[in-house]
């Protein structure tokens, strides 16, 4: 075998609770994750050249400019992690096709690195006898970032700590969501800088800066509503504290979240740090309505339809 591909999904977070900073820097969060039928695809290639190359082409009207070539892709930095772990030169071709909008709130950086991991696993790793499982994938991922581990893992999880510590959540039936990409992503320290700002400014509950505010904790309605497969209950308990971040970095989305609501959505919010912008319809029909009626808006610079919770990085 000398090329594996591999489909991973993109990622919108229910819930992204945003508790205080640690003393790490990094905030504890509640983040739960959802995996969506919008999906990069990732072929690694045993190359001759001991080195790791990364090439990003798009898929459909996604716009690569700001994928990293090479070293800085998170691809690559899986790849060398896979290698070192195995104790194996790290000789690779990457191409990545890109559906995930860049730095748009949807871990699309995150997904190529969790697509990396399987893929390289699965090219270098002794097939007789394996050294890494999937557990080992995930545990390896959080190394990369907070989201790569979901990212390996799909379906829908519980993110606790950075957000990489997971617990698969209970569902129930398939749901049906609309993507407004805007053009230009946003960057999320700089999101996460400005919620800081914002709770420091507004004096956090507790204390007088964004250090102090409340420990975020998982929402019991918005459980429940996954476990019974309630597309309303889930719209109804929706929630990012890092919305009120990204609205004011890009006041635009106001009316984007506005538009959605309007063509009949039942839950809306930006989607992780932004500037994606994420809408639950009731069932697929509403959904096709709540994307047409998006499009004629022109709010978006594109709308997007998938569903979830689908499975995390998988070899096709
Ligand atoms: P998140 O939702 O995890 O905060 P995001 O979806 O907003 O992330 P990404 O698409 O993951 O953002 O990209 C964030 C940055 O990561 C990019 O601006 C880019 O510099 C860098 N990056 C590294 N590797 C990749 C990759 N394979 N694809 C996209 N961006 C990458």
């Amino acid at each position: 075998m000398s090329a594996v591909t591999v489909r991973v999904p993109a990622k919108v977070n229910l819930q992204l609770g945003v508790g205080p900073i640690r003393d790490d820097g990094y905030h504890d969060l509640v983040n739960v994750f959802h995996a969506v039928s919008l999906f990069d695809e990732v072929t690694v290639e045993t190359a001759a050249a001991p080195e790791v190359r990364v090439q990003a082409a798009p898929y459909s009207r996604v716009s690569v400019a700001d994928v990293p070539a090479d070293q800085d892709n998170l691809a690559a930095r899986a790849a060398r992690l896979v290698a070192a772990r195995l104790g194996v030169d790290a000789h690779a071709a990457i191409r990545i096709r890109k559906a995930i909008p860049v730095a748009g709130g949807m871990a699309g950086g995150s997904a190529d690195a969790a697509a990396a991991l399987v893929a390289c696993a699965r090219l270098w790793d002794d097939r007789d006898e394996p050294v890494l499982n999937r557990a080992d994938l995930v545990e390896l991922g959080a190394e990369l970032g907070s989201d790569v581990p979901f990212a390996v893992l799909g379906g829908t999880a519980v993110g606790v700590g950075r957000g990489e510590r997971l617990t698969p959540a209970l569902t129930r039936g398939t749901f049906h969501w609309v993507f407004a990409t805007a053009d230009g992503g946003l960057s999320t320290p700089a999101v996460y800088a400005e919620c800081d700002r914002l709770r420091a400014e507004e004096g956090a509950p507790d204390a007088g800066d964004a250090g102090g505010a409340p420990a975020a904790r998982v929402s019991e309605p918005l459980m429940t509503a996954l476990a019974t497969g309630d597309a309303k209950g889930l719209g109804a308990a929706l929630t990012n504290d890092l919305e009120a971040a990204a609205l004011a970095l890009r006041p635009s989305l106001g009316r984007v979240l506005d538009a959605g609501r309007d063509h009949g959505a039942v839950g809306a919010l930006v989607s992780g740090s932004g500037p994606t912008c994420a809408f639950l319809a009731e069932d697929e029909e509403d959904a096709a309505d709540l994307a047409e009626g998006l499009d004629g808006a022109r709010v978006a610079a594109q709308v997007l339809r998938a569903y979830g919770p689908v499975p995390g990085a998988m070899v096709v």
